[in-house]
């Protein structure tokens, strides 16, 4: 296990909507939780990402951000090197449209993304918007993913990655599935913030860094979650 375990926070200044930092705290107060020592880097869109860490996040955003922390992500390549060394990525919305190889702009106009995903995304017919809930890939040992989505973006999968989830409610990529994985890198739409909702999700990238990790009290996870699915999901 590492000594200390480095979260980054990409572009909190450009991507972070519904609470998607709330992602951060989530991975902070879990690993914690285990006797893990935690440190955290906001990188700010001006500052390079760094290289070093171990799990990295990025938020939702509007279409303009979107596609000016494309460009600066692209630039910088940081992500890129942490990546092929072996981080982890939790990916949202926006930040999931910039890791395939392009996504629609504001006026659906195609922009470059930094192809860390076998994915593409444009423009979808209408703006998706309320609760999604999934039934994740079974290779992967989770229980059913709940969030909240809102994004005009429509996502096709490539052959080098699998969906997340196969969705129950909502609409996800557009096509029955919802997000994608491909190794330590997941992207999904789901706000709410995601691993709040799906704390099973937070362990499944901290145990790809630190490996097994023993339970922990997970009652409030549980009632939210309950709350949420019971809203949605057919009785
Ligand atoms: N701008 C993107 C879209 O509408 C992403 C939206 C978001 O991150 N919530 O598809």
């Amino acid at each position: 296990m590492q000594s200390e375990l480095s979260i980054v926070w990409i572009y909190p200044d450009l991507l972070s909507t519904y609470g998607d930092q709330g992602n951060v705290l989530v991975l902070e107060q879990r690993a914690r939780a285990r006797g893990i020592v935690t440190r955290t880097v906001h990188v700010r869109s001006s500052d390079p990402v760094p290289r070093d860490g171990h799990i990295y996040l990025i938020g939702g955003g509007e279409d303009r951000p979107q596609i000016l922390g494309a460009e600066r992500l692209r630039r910088d390549g940081g992500l890129h090197a942490a990546i092929e060394r072996g981080a982890a990525l939790l990916a949202v919305c926006a930040g999931y449209q910039i890791m395939g190889s392009v996504f629609g702009g504001e006026e659906g106009q195609p922009v470059p993304g930094i192809g860390l995903l076998d994915i593409s995304s444009g423009r979808g017919e209408r703006r998706s918007v309320g609760e999604l809930a999934g039934e994740v890939d079974p290779a992967l040992g989770l229980p059913m993913l709940t969030g909240f989505e809102n994004h005009m973006g429509v996502t096709r999968l490539g052959p080098g990655v699998r969906p997340l989830s196969r969705t129950v409610v909502g609409t996800g990529n557009g096509d029955g599935t919802e997000g994608c994985y491909a190794g330590k890198v997941i992207g999904t739409y789901l706000h709410g913030p995601a691993l709040a909702r799906n704390p099973a999700l937070a362990d499944l990238l901290l145990s790809s860094i630190v490996g097994q990790l023993p339970p922990i009290d997970d009652s409030w996870y549980q009632r939210l979650r309950d709350e949420r699915l019971a809203a949605v999901l057919p009785r």
